[in-house]
């Protein structure tokens, strides 16, 4: 049915002859079949004992009041013909919508966040947050607290529980949040909207302002713009997708709370399934809504009930500029592993930012045992907790600085020695690397066993210590960082120059599989929207035209790098295995 509003309207083409272009017929005021058939004879002029049928696009008749209410909507096309089968006596033109289905926002967290060899992706969403409050304390002068908080509240049936990222940063300008709401509107495709809050132009030893106009890298620019060691650039906001993706893997309620510097307001928006199947009930737009702007701590509009949004917004007060990523709703598959792995998915998130963490040379302090004082670097700056909060139990505050036994920090604390490389591809695409080697010590290989393995039923020990491929089996080498951030699901097997000789050589075998490695890429490599994977990496780094060389104190040696490799490899299986036969049994 239609409702009588002013700008309801079709559009009507007279087609039992000729070529006439549309009418258009506005319909307020017309409820019933015979005024409308009288408001077409009234625009098109025709005679009163004019014989004519008006028919849909689908060859519908509207012959009474019942078809009128049941067929016709805005902005409908229709034909005024002789009879319902007439031929068309001229083309017409039928306007359309087709705007996407908000599933594309509700369902889009769904399906991009994919399990793979038996990880829970639900860390890999988290990310995406932490990768937004990154970028947008990226310009901070002092600290950047980043908190991952999640809240476990099982006092009511169903529970209300609620899983809330904040940051120190930027925050967002009420425009900012608009555009954060748009699915795939992107840095590079968003009109540029000067941020008139201060901080940007201020150049400070921890920050240093990226003042280069932004430049889509894979639309194919060429120039080097702006380099940090291991590209820790903090430039992990790409696609505009990742941040609603997350939200929606994670439950169905989003409330974004954002005070951009120097405002004196806070601007709120929730978008949320509920909501859009609301909006599609009543028929009302779908992608749109309200900014709720109101000042800091002000929470007269959330009910008693919601106590947790209401304590973070009492929070507000007196911070500069912050956002809140706040996820209600949240699916209930989440809550066990949350939980349950409460000791291991932390990791997961630190192995994610190790490099934001600790730094280009990542996690040395723990290789050392701790004892040496951190140098003061950009990323002491970086702070992100995980705080779990239970009803009824004492909070959970982890600190991934803190975690020792994250990935890498297991590969560079066991490591004996290390070798570092560059790789340059097409001219701008960067790719820094690292190979460490493991030694072979007394009785056993000191390579760490892979974290996220599924566990392997031990059958008995023998087997154990005779595995045909030791250290690293039969992992791929390198893992995969780009722009400093770790994508998981992307790994490099290896480069000629560092795999094993066809034949036996002066190296036994063994120690080619004592090396573990990183490649950091600049963001002239594409990666899939939901991080999870490079797009091309491998294909890019083997290509004939790419030049590798190692790098020695900061610089580029001249000489060839399967020589070098070879010499190094060499002189850690010299220095650092040690072996210890035992002879004479039996
Ligand atoms: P990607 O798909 O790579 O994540 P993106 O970060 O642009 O790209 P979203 O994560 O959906 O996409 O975020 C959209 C935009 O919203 C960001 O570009 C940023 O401008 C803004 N935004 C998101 N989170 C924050 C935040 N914590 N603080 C300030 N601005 C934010
Ligand atoms: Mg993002």
């Amino acid at each position: 049915a239609m409702d009588a509003e002013e700008e309801t309207s079709v559009f009507v083409y007279d087609r039992r002859e000729g070529d006439y272009p549309e009418r258009k017929i506005q319909l307020g005021g017309v409820f019933k079949f015979e005024s409308f058939k009288a408001r077409i004879r009234e625009v098109f002029k025709l005679k009163d004992d004019e014989e004519f049928v008006v028919v849909t696009t689908n060859r519908e008749e509207i012959k009474d009041t019942k078809t009128y209410d049941k067929l016709l909507e805005d902005g409908d096309t229709l034909y005024i013909l002789n009879n319902v089968d007439q031929e068309l006596a001229a083309p017409t033109q039928e306007r359309i919508d087709y705007l996407p289905h908000y599933d594309t926002l509700v369902k889009s967290g769904m399906y991009e966040y994919y399990a793979s060899e038996g990880q829970n992706p639900l860390p890999y969403a988290f990310a995406e947050l932490i990768d937004n409050a990154l970028a947008a304390t990226a310009d901070n002068v002092g600290d950047r607290n980043i908190e991952l908080r999640i809240i476990l509240d099982d006092r009511i049936e169903g529970g209300k529980h609620c899983i809330c990222v904040l940051d120190n940063g930027h925050g967002m300008t009420s425009k900012d949040l608009n555009d954060w709401a748009v699915y795939r509107l992107s840095k590079f495709n968003r009109k540029d909207r000067r941020r008139s809050t201060g901080g940007a132009g201020q150049s400070t030893p921890q920050a240093t302002v990226d003042t280069r106009t932004r430049v889509d890298p894979a639309a194919g620019d060429s120039d080097l713009g702006f380099w940090r060691p291991r590209s820790l650039n903090s430039e992990i906001s790409y696609f505009g997708v990742g941040g609603k993706q997350a939200v929606f893997f994670i439950g169905t309620t989003t409330r974004m709370i954002t005070k951009p510097k120097n405002s004196k307001d806070v601007h709120e928006l929730v978008i949320s399934q509920e909501d859009f199947e609301k909006k599609e009930k009543n028929k009302e737009k779908i992608y749109s809504g309200y900014i709720r702007n109101r000042k800091p701590g002000d929470t007269s509009h959330i009910s008693s009930e919601e106590e947790h949004i209401r304590k973070i917004i009492t929070e507000e007060t007196g911070r500069e500029s912050f956002t809140a990523v706040v996820v209600t709703n949240v699916n209930t598959v989440h809550l066990k592993f949350l939980k349950d792995y409460m000791k291991y998915w932390p990791k997961q998130l630190s192995h994610i930012y190790h490099y934001y963490l600790h730094g280009p040379q990542g996690n040395i302090a723990a290789a050392e045992g701790g004892r040496k004082p951190r140098c003061d670097s950009p990323s002491q700056h970086i702070h992100i907790q995980i705080k779990l909060i239970q009803m009824g139990r004492k909070e959970k505050i982890v600190d991934l600085r803190d975690l020792q036994d994250d990935m890498q920090t297991q590969y560079i604390q066991k490591s004996a020695d290390s070798f570092e490389f560059k790789a340059t591809v097409e001219g701008t695409g960067i790719v820094e690397g690292i190979l460490r080697y493991h030694p072979f010590l007394y009785d056993r290989e000191t390579y760490p066993p892979d974290m996220y393995a599924p566990p392997v039923v031990e059958e008995d020990e023998e087997d154990l210590v005779s595995t045909d491929r030791p250290a690293r089996g039969k992992r791929p080498i390198f893992e995969c960082y780009w722009n400093g951030r770790l994508i998981p699901y992307t790994f490099v097997d290896d480069f000629e120059w560092c795999s094993p000789p066809k034949k036996r050589g002066v190296i036994p075998m063994e120690c080619y599989n004592r090396i573990s490695g990183c490649l950091f890429t600049n963001d002239k490599f594409q990666v899939s929207t939901n991080k999870l994977t490079f797009m091309d990496l491998e294909v890019r780094l083997k290509d004939k035209n790419t030049t590798y060389s190692m790098v020695k104190q900061g610089q580029e040696q001249r000489a060839k790098i399967d020589r070098q490799f070879f010499e190094w490899l060499k002189d850690c299986h010299e220095k650092y295995d040690k072996q210890v036969k035992f002879c004479g049994f039996g």
